[in-house]
Protein backbone atom coordinates (compact mmCIF):
# COMPACT_ATOMS: atom_id res chain seq x y z
CA UNK A 1 0.00 0.00 0.00
CA UNK A 2 1.26 3.53 -0.68
CA UNK A 3 2.24 5.28 2.17
CA UNK A 4 1.16 8.49 1.80
CA UNK A 5 -2.59 7.99 1.01
CA UNK A 6 -2.96 5.32 3.84
CA UNK A 7 -5.10 6.16 6.77
CA UNK A 8 -5.07 3.62 10.05
CA UNK A 9 -8.50 3.44 11.62
CA UNK A 10 -8.46 1.50 15.07
CA UNK A 11 -11.77 -0.66 15.67
CA UNK A 12 -14.24 -2.18 13.15
CA UNK A 13 -17.33 -1.34 14.65
CA UNK A 14 -20.05 0.47 12.79
CA UNK A 15 -17.64 3.88 12.48
CA UNK A 16 -14.48 2.27 11.52
CA UNK A 17 -16.09 0.71 8.56
CA UNK A 18 -18.27 3.18 7.47
CA UNK A 19 -14.92 5.60 7.87
CA UNK A 20 -12.60 2.95 5.69
CA UNK A 21 -15.52 3.47 3.14
CA UNK A 22 -15.47 6.89 3.07
CA UNK A 23 -12.26 7.31 3.10
CA UNK A 24 -11.99 5.60 -0.32
CA UNK A 25 -14.73 7.30 -2.00
CA UNK A 26 -12.33 10.52 -0.72
CA UNK A 27 -9.50 8.72 -2.69
CA UNK A 28 -7.75 7.44 0.70
CA UNK A 29 -6.29 3.78 1.48
CA UNK A 30 -7.56 2.43 4.92
CA UNK A 31 -5.84 0.01 6.91
CA UNK A 32 -8.55 -0.85 9.81
CA UNK A 33 -7.15 -2.69 12.83
CA UNK A 34 -9.83 -4.63 15.21
CA UNK A 35 -9.05 -6.54 18.22
CA UNK A 36 -11.64 -8.97 17.82
CA UNK A 37 -10.99 -12.12 15.65
CA UNK A 38 -14.24 -12.25 13.99
CA UNK A 39 -16.70 -9.38 13.05
CA UNK A 40 -19.72 -9.31 15.77
CA UNK A 41 -22.22 -6.70 16.75
CA UNK A 42 -23.57 -6.71 19.88
CA UNK A 43 -27.24 -5.89 20.42
CA UNK A 44 -29.71 -7.16 17.66
CA UNK A 45 -31.17 -4.49 15.70
CA UNK A 46 -30.45 -0.79 15.28
CA UNK A 47 -32.58 2.04 14.25
CA UNK A 48 -31.13 4.23 11.44
CA UNK A 49 -32.55 7.46 11.13
CA UNK A 50 -32.73 9.89 8.20
CA UNK A 51 -29.04 11.93 8.49
CA UNK A 52 -27.57 8.15 8.68
CA UNK A 53 -29.38 6.42 5.71
CA UNK A 54 -28.67 9.73 3.93
CA UNK A 55 -24.94 9.25 4.15
CA UNK A 56 -24.93 5.40 3.65
CA UNK A 57 -26.66 6.10 0.38
CA UNK A 58 -24.01 8.35 -0.32
CA UNK A 59 -21.34 5.56 0.06
CA UNK A 60 -23.39 3.40 -2.19
CA UNK A 61 -25.09 0.78 0.33
CA UNK A 62 -28.52 1.57 -0.65
CA UNK A 63 -29.54 -1.51 -3.04
CA UNK A 64 -27.95 -3.81 -0.48
CA UNK A 65 -29.18 -2.28 2.49
CA UNK A 66 -33.09 -1.97 1.20
CA UNK A 67 -33.67 -5.13 1.00
CA UNK A 68 -32.85 -6.15 4.70
CA UNK A 69 -34.23 -3.30 6.50
CA UNK A 70 -37.69 -2.31 7.03
CA UNK A 71 -39.42 1.66 7.32
CA UNK A 72 -41.70 1.83 9.83
CA UNK A 73 -44.78 4.09 9.54
CA UNK A 74 -44.40 5.34 12.73
CA UNK A 75 -42.92 5.56 16.32
CA UNK A 76 -45.52 4.01 18.40
CA UNK A 77 -45.13 6.11 21.74
CA UNK A 78 -47.72 4.12 24.65
CA UNK A 79 -48.34 4.72 28.02
CA UNK A 80 -46.60 1.77 29.57
CA UNK A 81 -49.25 1.24 32.45
CA UNK A 82 -52.56 1.26 30.26
CA UNK A 83 -51.12 0.43 27.05
CA UNK A 84 -52.85 3.28 25.26
CA UNK A 85 -51.13 5.33 22.63
CA UNK A 86 -49.71 8.59 23.89
CA UNK A 87 -49.02 9.91 20.27
CA UNK A 88 -47.70 8.39 16.90
CA UNK A 89 -45.01 10.04 14.87
CA UNK A 90 -45.10 9.41 11.81
CA UNK A 91 -42.32 8.05 9.82
CA UNK A 92 -42.27 6.16 6.78
CA UNK A 93 -43.16 8.24 3.61
CA UNK A 94 -43.66 11.48 5.88
CA UNK A 95 -40.14 10.79 6.94
CA UNK A 96 -38.55 9.89 3.71
CA UNK A 97 -40.43 13.05 1.55
CA UNK A 98 -39.03 15.43 4.53
CA UNK A 99 -35.76 14.55 5.20
CA UNK A 100 -34.77 13.01 1.64
CA UNK A 101 -34.36 9.85 3.08
CA UNK A 102 -35.81 6.94 4.58
CA UNK A 103 -35.98 6.03 8.69
CA UNK A 104 -35.07 2.19 8.94
CA UNK A 105 -34.73 -0.41 10.80
CA UNK A 106 -32.46 -3.02 10.77
CA UNK A 107 -30.90 -5.96 12.59
CA UNK A 108 -26.89 -4.72 13.54
CA UNK A 109 -25.59 -8.15 11.81
CA UNK A 110 -27.07 -6.97 8.17
CA UNK A 111 -25.89 -3.72 8.79
CA UNK A 112 -22.64 -5.12 9.42
CA UNK A 113 -22.59 -7.83 6.60
CA UNK A 114 -23.14 -5.08 4.27
CA UNK A 115 -20.30 -3.00 5.42
CA UNK A 116 -17.63 -5.85 5.54
CA UNK A 117 -19.27 -6.98 2.07
CA UNK A 118 -18.03 -3.82 0.58
CA UNK A 119 -15.10 -3.45 2.02
CA UNK A 120 -14.24 -6.69 1.32
CA UNK A 121 -14.67 -5.52 -2.11
CA UNK A 122 -13.05 -2.94 -2.21
CA UNK A 123 -9.42 -2.77 -3.32
CA UNK A 124 -8.05 0.45 -1.20
CA UNK A 125 -9.02 -1.28 2.54
CA UNK A 126 -7.37 -3.89 4.34
CA UNK A 127 -9.06 -5.08 7.77
CA UNK A 128 -6.88 -6.87 9.99
CA UNK A 129 -8.55 -8.80 12.51
CA UNK A 130 -7.44 -10.30 15.62
CA UNK A 131 -5.26 -7.04 15.95
CA UNK A 132 -5.14 -4.86 18.76
CA UNK A 133 -4.01 -0.72 19.02
CA UNK A 134 -1.99 -0.45 21.96
CA UNK A 135 -0.27 2.70 20.89
CA UNK A 136 1.13 4.90 18.44
CA UNK A 137 4.18 7.39 17.44
CA UNK A 138 3.74 10.39 15.68
CA UNK A 139 6.89 11.42 13.02
CA UNK A 140 7.48 13.60 10.31
CA UNK A 141 5.75 11.18 7.95
CA UNK A 142 2.97 10.67 9.71
CA UNK A 143 2.25 7.96 12.54
CA UNK A 144 3.06 4.20 13.56
CA UNK A 145 0.86 2.55 14.89
CA UNK A 146 1.88 -0.21 17.49
CA UNK A 147 -0.70 -2.94 17.33
CA UNK A 148 -0.58 -6.77 18.65
CA UNK A 149 -1.58 -9.51 16.81
CA UNK A 150 -1.53 -13.41 17.12
CA UNK A 151 2.19 -13.12 16.04
CA UNK A 152 2.97 -10.24 18.74
CA UNK A 153 3.91 -7.04 17.83
CA UNK A 154 3.57 -5.34 14.72
CA UNK A 155 3.38 -1.53 13.22
CA UNK A 156 1.39 -0.22 10.84
CA UNK A 157 1.90 3.28 9.07
CA UNK A 158 -0.42 6.13 7.95
CA UNK A 159 -0.63 9.29 7.76
CA UNK A 160 -3.46 9.78 10.15
CA UNK A 161 -4.73 7.33 12.84
CA UNK A 162 -8.75 7.40 13.54
CA UNK A 163 -9.71 5.85 17.14
CA UNK A 164 -12.70 4.05 16.19
CA UNK A 165 -12.47 1.71 19.45
CA UNK A 166 -16.00 2.16 21.00
CA UNK A 167 -16.68 3.41 24.24
CA UNK A 168 -13.47 2.28 26.20
CA UNK A 169 -11.09 3.49 23.47
CA UNK A 170 -7.71 2.66 24.13
CA UNK A 171 -6.99 5.51 22.25
CA UNK A 172 -8.60 8.30 23.50
CA UNK A 173 -6.67 7.34 27.14
CA UNK A 174 -3.48 7.59 25.00
CA UNK A 175 -4.32 11.25 23.65
CA UNK A 176 -4.65 12.47 27.53
CA UNK A 177 -7.88 11.42 28.55
CA UNK A 178 -7.90 10.87 32.39
CA UNK A 179 -11.46 10.08 33.47
CA UNK A 180 -13.39 6.79 32.51
CA UNK A 181 -16.95 6.77 31.10
CA UNK A 182 -19.50 7.20 33.86
CA UNK A 183 -22.20 4.49 34.77
CA UNK A 184 -25.39 6.03 33.97
CA UNK A 185 -28.02 3.62 36.60
CA UNK A 186 -29.38 2.35 33.74
CA UNK A 187 -29.18 -1.29 31.80
CA UNK A 188 -30.17 -2.29 28.82
CA UNK A 189 -31.60 -5.91 27.82
CA UNK A 190 -31.77 -6.61 23.99
CA UNK A 191 -32.86 -10.16 22.22
CA UNK A 192 -34.74 -10.42 18.30
CA UNK A 193 -37.56 -13.33 18.30
CA UNK A 194 -40.46 -14.00 16.31
CA UNK A 195 -43.31 -12.71 17.48
CA UNK A 196 -47.00 -12.68 15.66
CA UNK A 197 -48.50 -10.22 18.33
CA UNK A 198 -46.06 -7.28 16.64
CA UNK A 199 -46.41 -7.59 13.67
CA UNK A 200 -47.14 -4.13 12.56
CA UNK A 201 -44.71 -1.75 11.11
CA UNK A 202 -43.99 0.49 13.77
CA UNK A 203 -41.57 1.24 16.24
CA UNK A 204 -42.93 0.92 19.98
CA UNK A 205 -41.66 2.73 22.72
CA UNK A 206 -43.51 2.39 25.79
CA UNK A 207 -42.77 4.34 29.07
CA UNK A 208 -42.91 3.69 32.39
CA UNK A 209 -41.87 4.19 36.24
CA UNK A 210 -38.29 3.37 35.68
CA UNK A 211 -37.94 1.29 32.77
CA UNK A 212 -39.08 1.64 29.40
CA UNK A 213 -39.04 -0.55 26.57
CA UNK A 214 -38.53 -0.48 22.20
CA UNK A 215 -39.61 -2.96 19.87
CA UNK A 216 -39.23 -2.64 16.20
CA UNK A 217 -39.30 -5.16 13.68
CA UNK A 218 -35.95 -6.67 11.31
CA UNK A 219 -34.80 -9.11 9.45
CA UNK A 220 -37.18 -7.57 6.42
CA UNK A 221 -40.06 -8.13 9.53
CA UNK A 222 -39.89 -11.68 10.25
CA UNK A 223 -38.30 -10.97 13.46
CA UNK A 224 -39.14 -8.41 16.37
CA UNK A 225 -35.87 -6.24 18.04
CA UNK A 226 -36.77 -5.49 21.74
CA UNK A 227 -34.88 -3.45 23.79
CA UNK A 228 -35.37 -3.18 27.77
CA UNK A 229 -33.85 -0.52 29.76
CA UNK A 230 -34.06 -0.08 33.23
CA UNK A 231 -33.05 1.99 36.37
CA UNK A 232 -30.28 -0.08 37.36
CA UNK A 233 -27.77 -0.37 39.43
CA UNK A 234 -25.75 -3.14 38.18
CA UNK A 235 -22.47 -2.51 36.45
CA UNK A 236 -19.45 -4.51 34.72
CA UNK A 237 -17.67 -1.93 32.64
CA UNK A 238 -17.31 -3.10 29.17
CA UNK A 239 -18.95 -6.31 27.87
CA UNK A 240 -22.09 -7.97 27.84
CA UNK A 241 -23.62 -10.20 29.95
CA UNK A 242 -26.71 -13.12 29.95
CA UNK A 243 -29.73 -11.00 31.22
CA UNK A 244 -31.90 -13.25 33.47
CA UNK A 245 -35.64 -13.25 31.69
CA UNK A 246 -37.46 -13.08 35.13
CA UNK A 247 -34.96 -10.23 36.20
CA UNK A 248 -36.57 -8.20 33.69
CA UNK A 249 -40.27 -9.47 34.29
CA UNK A 250 -39.98 -8.19 37.92
CA UNK A 251 -39.17 -4.77 36.15
CA UNK A 252 -42.32 -4.65 34.23
CA UNK A 253 -44.69 -6.08 36.50
CA UNK A 254 -46.57 -2.87 36.41
CA UNK A 255 -47.03 -2.56 32.66
CA UNK A 256 -49.71 -3.22 30.59
CA UNK A 257 -50.15 -7.76 29.44
CA UNK A 258 -48.96 -6.81 25.87
CA UNK A 259 -45.75 -5.38 26.95
CA UNK A 260 -45.43 -8.00 29.42
CA UNK A 261 -46.48 -10.75 27.13
CA UNK A 262 -43.18 -9.27 24.87
CA UNK A 263 -40.88 -9.51 27.76
CA UNK A 264 -42.08 -13.12 28.38
CA UNK A 265 -41.56 -13.99 25.21
CA UNK A 266 -37.61 -14.36 24.55
CA UNK A 267 -35.72 -16.94 26.62
CA UNK A 268 -32.33 -15.82 25.73
CA UNK A 269 -31.24 -11.59 26.77
CA UNK A 270 -28.11 -10.17 26.83
CA UNK A 271 -27.70 -7.22 29.04
CA UNK A 272 -25.30 -4.75 29.27
CA UNK A 273 -24.59 -1.37 31.52
CA UNK A 274 -25.06 2.15 30.03
CA UNK A 275 -22.39 4.62 30.39
CA UNK A 276 -22.17 8.13 29.28
CA UNK A 277 -19.47 10.79 29.39
CA UNK A 278 -19.63 14.60 29.10
CA UNK A 279 -19.43 16.35 25.86
CA UNK A 280 -15.87 17.37 25.14
CA UNK A 281 -12.77 15.32 24.29
CA UNK A 282 -8.86 15.44 24.42
CA UNK A 283 -6.82 18.08 22.38
CA UNK A 284 -4.24 18.01 20.41
CA UNK A 285 -2.14 18.62 17.88
CA UNK A 286 -0.98 15.20 16.19
CA UNK A 287 -2.48 13.63 13.02
CA UNK A 288 -4.98 11.15 15.11
CA UNK A 289 -8.25 12.00 16.22
CA UNK A 290 -11.69 9.93 17.76
CA UNK A 291 -14.72 9.06 15.59
CA UNK A 292 -18.48 7.34 17.07
CA UNK A 293 -18.60 6.24 20.92
CA UNK A 294 -14.49 6.57 21.51
CA UNK A 295 -15.10 10.11 20.73
CA UNK A 296 -18.76 10.89 22.03
CA UNK A 297 -20.67 8.12 23.92
CA UNK A 298 -24.23 8.25 23.75
CA UNK A 299 -26.83 6.79 25.52
CA UNK A 300 -29.05 4.82 23.40
CA UNK A 301 -32.48 7.52 24.57
CA UNK A 302 -32.56 9.18 21.08
CA UNK A 303 -31.51 5.90 18.80
CA UNK A 304 -28.14 7.99 17.73
CA UNK A 305 -24.96 6.70 19.13
CA UNK A 306 -24.53 4.84 15.48
CA UNK A 307 -26.04 7.45 13.75
CA UNK A 308 -23.69 9.92 14.99
CA UNK A 309 -21.10 7.34 13.62
CA UNK A 310 -21.76 7.43 10.60
CA UNK A 311 -21.91 11.24 10.21
CA UNK A 312 -18.34 11.31 11.71
CA UNK A 313 -17.37 8.95 9.13
CA UNK A 314 -18.55 10.98 6.36
CA UNK A 315 -17.45 14.60 7.43
CA UNK A 316 -14.04 13.03 8.65
CA UNK A 317 -13.27 11.93 4.81
CA UNK A 318 -14.77 14.89 3.13
CA UNK A 319 -11.86 17.26 5.96
CA UNK A 320 -9.38 14.87 5.04
CA UNK A 321 -10.32 15.15 1.01
CA UNK A 322 -10.20 18.80 0.93
CA UNK A 323 -7.55 20.15 2.47
CA UNK A 324 -4.28 18.42 1.79
CA UNK A 325 -2.62 19.50 5.63
CA UNK A 326 -3.59 16.20 7.45
CA UNK A 327 -3.36 17.66 10.93
CA UNK A 328 -5.56 20.99 10.03
CA UNK A 329 -7.90 18.35 8.02
CA UNK A 330 -8.73 16.62 11.22
CA UNK A 331 -9.07 19.40 13.33
CA UNK A 332 -11.93 21.10 11.06
CA UNK A 333 -13.69 17.84 11.08
CA UNK A 334 -13.79 18.24 15.05
CA UNK A 335 -14.65 21.74 14.97
CA UNK A 336 -17.28 20.73 12.35
CA UNK A 337 -19.04 18.08 15.04
CA UNK A 338 -18.53 19.52 18.17
CA UNK A 339 -21.69 21.35 18.67
CA UNK A 340 -23.89 18.85 17.21
CA UNK A 341 -22.18 16.17 19.00
CA UNK A 342 -22.91 17.76 22.28
CA UNK A 343 -26.67 18.72 21.36
CA UNK A 344 -27.26 15.05 20.61
CA UNK A 345 -25.74 13.91 23.86
CA UNK A 346 -27.71 16.03 25.78
CA UNK A 347 -30.55 15.04 24.19
CA UNK A 348 -30.03 11.52 24.80
CA UNK A 349 -29.14 12.29 28.48
CA UNK A 350 -32.41 14.14 28.89
CA UNK A 351 -34.50 11.77 27.45
CA UNK A 352 -33.29 9.14 30.27
CA UNK A 353 -34.64 10.97 32.48
CA UNK A 354 -38.10 11.77 30.82
CA UNK A 355 -38.32 8.10 29.63
CA UNK A 356 -39.13 7.05 33.16
CA UNK A 357 -40.93 9.54 34.65
CA UNK A 358 -44.20 8.22 36.33
CA UNK A 359 -46.95 9.83 38.99
CA UNK A 360 -48.00 13.37 38.33
CA UNK A 361 -44.66 13.91 36.13
CA UNK A 362 -45.63 11.33 33.65
CA UNK A 363 -48.99 12.21 33.60
CA UNK A 364 -47.85 16.12 32.43
CA UNK A 365 -45.42 14.10 30.45
CA UNK A 366 -48.21 12.18 28.23
CA UNK A 367 -50.61 15.11 28.15
CA UNK A 368 -47.92 17.07 26.38
CA UNK A 369 -46.87 14.82 24.45
CA UNK A 370 -50.25 13.97 23.42
CA UNK A 371 -50.85 17.99 22.59
CA UNK A 372 -48.26 18.38 20.76
CA UNK A 373 -49.21 15.87 18.20
CA UNK A 374 -47.29 13.58 16.03
CA UNK A 375 -46.07 15.65 13.11
CA UNK A 376 -45.08 18.78 15.46
CA UNK A 377 -43.26 16.09 17.62
CA UNK A 378 -41.21 15.06 14.25
CA UNK A 379 -40.74 19.02 13.31
CA UNK A 380 -38.87 18.80 16.58
CA UNK A 381 -36.70 16.68 15.46
CA UNK A 382 -35.79 18.53 12.06
CA UNK A 383 -32.47 19.86 13.32
CA UNK A 384 -31.30 16.08 13.94
CA UNK A 385 -32.77 14.16 10.86
CA UNK A 386 -32.43 16.49 8.47
CA UNK A 387 -29.15 16.99 8.57
CA UNK A 388 -27.07 17.14 5.41
CA UNK A 389 -23.12 17.17 5.08
CA UNK A 390 -21.89 20.71 3.62
CA UNK A 391 -20.22 19.85 -0.04
C1 LIG B 1 -29.18 -0.76 23.82
C2 LIG B 1 -28.60 0.11 22.74
C3 LIG B 1 -29.38 0.48 21.67
C4 LIG B 1 -28.86 1.33 20.68
N1 LIG B 1 -29.65 1.68 19.64
C5 LIG B 1 -29.16 2.51 18.70
C6 LIG B 1 -29.98 2.90 17.59
O1 LIG B 1 -31.13 2.47 17.48
N2 LIG B 1 -29.46 3.76 16.67
C7 LIG B 1 -28.18 4.23 16.76
O2 LIG B 1 -27.75 4.99 15.88
N3 LIG B 1 -27.38 3.86 17.79
C8 LIG B 1 -27.83 3.02 18.75
N4 LIG B 1 -27.04 2.63 19.78
C9 LIG B 1 -25.64 3.15 19.83
C10 LIG B 1 -24.72 2.41 18.90
O3 LIG B 1 -24.83 1.02 19.07
C11 LIG B 1 -23.27 2.82 19.13
O4 LIG B 1 -23.19 4.20 19.29
C12 LIG B 1 -22.41 2.41 17.96
O5 LIG B 1 -22.42 1.01 17.83
C13 LIG B 1 -20.97 2.91 18.16
O6 LIG B 1 -20.19 2.47 17.08
P1 LIG B 1 -18.60 2.64 17.12
O7 LIG B 1 -18.11 2.08 15.82
O8 LIG B 1 -18.24 4.02 17.48
O9 LIG B 1 -18.11 1.76 18.33
P2 LIG B 1 -18.23 0.18 18.59
O10 LIG B 1 -19.42 -0.38 17.94
O11 LIG B 1 -18.07 -0.01 20.06
O12 LIG B 1 -16.98 -0.43 17.84
C14 LIG B 1 -15.68 -0.31 18.37
C15 LIG B 1 -14.85 -1.43 17.76
O13 LIG B 1 -13.49 -1.20 18.13
C16 LIG B 1 -12.90 -2.41 18.54
N5 LIG B 1 -11.79 -2.06 19.43
C17 LIG B 1 -11.84 -1.62 20.70
N6 LIG B 1 -10.58 -1.35 21.14
C18 LIG B 1 -9.74 -1.64 20.12
C19 LIG B 1 -8.34 -1.58 19.97
N7 LIG B 1 -7.54 -1.14 20.95
N8 LIG B 1 -7.79 -1.95 18.79
C20 LIG B 1 -8.58 -2.39 17.77
N9 LIG B 1 -9.93 -2.50 17.86
C21 LIG B 1 -10.50 -2.10 19.03
C22 LIG B 1 -14.04 -3.17 19.21
O14 LIG B 1 -13.79 -4.56 19.24
C23 LIG B 1 -15.20 -2.80 18.30
O15 LIG B 1 -15.32 -3.69 17.23
C24 LIG B 1 -27.52 1.80 20.77
C25 LIG B 1 -26.72 1.40 21.85
C26 LIG B 1 -27.25 0.58 22.83
C27 LIG B 1 -26.38 0.18 23.99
Amino acid sequence: MARSRTIVIAGAGIGGLTAALALTRAGFRAVVLEQAARLEETGAGIQLSPNATRVLFDLGLGARLRPLAVAPEAIRVVNGASGRDIVRVPLGLTAAQRYGAPYWVIHRADLQAVLAITIAESPDVTLRLGTGVENFAVHQHGVTVEARGAQGLRDEQGIALIGADGLWSTLRTRLGERRSPHFAHRTAGTTAGLTDEFRESVTGLWLGRDAHLVHYPVKGGREINIVAIVRDDWHEPGWSAPGQQGELAARFAGFAPQARALIAMPDRWQKWALFDRPPGRPRTRDPVTLIGDAAHPMLPFLAQGGAMAIEDAAVLASCLGRDEDVVRALRTYERTRRTRVARAQREARRNSWRYHLAGPLGFVRNAALGALGGENLLRRYDWLYGWRQEK
